[in-house]
């Protein structure tokens, strides 16, 4: 039986919790196809798997952000598949439930997302249904094809799924600075429309600005709808992407124009939030929730990662055995943008 590097962890705990494990390779069933990893992506996500902050077991191998090159096939998948570069669509569905033939795959209720269990990114090889495993255009490294469906595809679903950002939109980015932030200030810029972001930390204004926001709100307080009321005279804005929530979504909903879409992402502190249903009455606000991109976001994403209309944030590449370096580096925020596996 053969065996593979992998990146585990035995407890909770911080980022010195995980280390490099020989695990067995996992074979092909006959539907899947057996993925060499090129390039893995850590995911804040990861982070709080690994601190025990949402649930799974530990044992596990994490990592959701996966790019590779088909190394072989199951009996049932066309043997013209090996050697295709391939992005993977993290969350495992059945295929035959209401949500899955709508083609919301990312609601399936029969599902499960790979990281959370079984074997993750964080490794050699991966096993995966091969409907999983999304051919890659030409001219798409693989550093950034693991960024395809998570952040990027995530973004594209806030932003064009849910929101339906139209040219000249103005959007309100909080948590700006984040790896999912930028990357969504990338595809809003690419849709045309004016962001304004927020940040906490004074030293993300420079890449906040790179990634395309025109004005950058730097407050540490999470007082900010006194500001975006300004810079919006008084109009307010038609799209929030709130990645923070604790402590900053009711001012988002000041910040909020009249019929302005709220779309909840992210839950930093998981601590409930007020709202002032005046407010939202008033202004007609719509609040929904987005998560990880359907096949068609998937899609858009490639196209605007093949055509650079959204140029991938990576703040750098370690290598896999350093895993624990980059969620040390992820936890005290000393990253801008993405930090990518690649090689051991
Ligand atoms: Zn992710
Ligand atoms: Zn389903």
């Amino acid at each position: 039986m053969a065996l593979m590097r992998a990146v585990s962890f035995s407890a909770f705990g911080g980022p010195d919790v995980l280390h490099v494990v020989e695990v067995e390779q996992p074979q092909p069933g006959a539907h899947d196809v057996l993925v060499r990893i090129q390039a893995a992506g850590i995911c804040h996500h990861d982070v709080l798997s690994r601190a025990g902050r949402i649930p799974g077991r530990p044992g596990r191998i994490l990592g959701h952000e996966i790019a590779g090159e088909i190394a072989a096939v199951g009996t049932s998948v066309p043997a013209e598949r090996i050697g295709e570069n391939v992005a993977i669509y993290h969350r495992l569905f059945c295929s035959t439930c209401r949500y899955c033939l709508r083609g919301r795959h990312d609601l399936c209720r029969n599902s499960r997302t790979i990281g959370e269990a079984g074997g993750g990114g964080y490794a050699e090889f991966i096993c995966v249904p091969a409907r999983n495993a999304i051919p890659i255009p030409e001219g798409i490294d693989m550093a950034a094809a693991a960024l395809t469906v998570c952040p990027i595809g995530t973004s594209v679903r806030a932003l064009i799924g849910v929101a339906a950002v139209q040219p000249g939109d103005i959007v309100l980015i909080t948590g700006a600075g984040g790896g999912l932030g930028l990357h969504q200030i990338a595809v809003a810029k690419s849709m045309q429309a004016r962001v304004i972001a927020v940040t906490s930390s004074p030293h993300k204004t420079g890449i906040i600005r790179q990634a395309g926001a025109d004005d950058v709100i730097v407050s540490p307080d999470l007082k900010f709808s006194t500001e975006v009321w300004r810079l919006t005279e008084k109009q307010g804005v038609d799209i929030v992407l709130e990645n923070v929530a604790t402590g900053s979504l009711s001012e988002s909903l000041r910040s909020a124009a009249s019929h302005a879409m709220v779309v909840v992402l992210g839950n930093i502190g998981a601590q409930p939030v007020e709202v002032d249903p005046g407010l939202v009455i008033m202004r007609r606000i719509r609040i929904a929730g987005s998560g990880i991109a359907t096949f068609a976001d998937v899609r858009t994403a490639l196209h605007f990662l093949a055509g650079k209309a959204v140029q991938p944030f990576i703040d750098r590449i370690l290598p896999f055995a350093q895993a624990a370096q980059g969620h040390a580096l992820m936890e005290k925020r000393a990253v801008s943008g993405r930090v990518v596996l690649q090689g051991w």
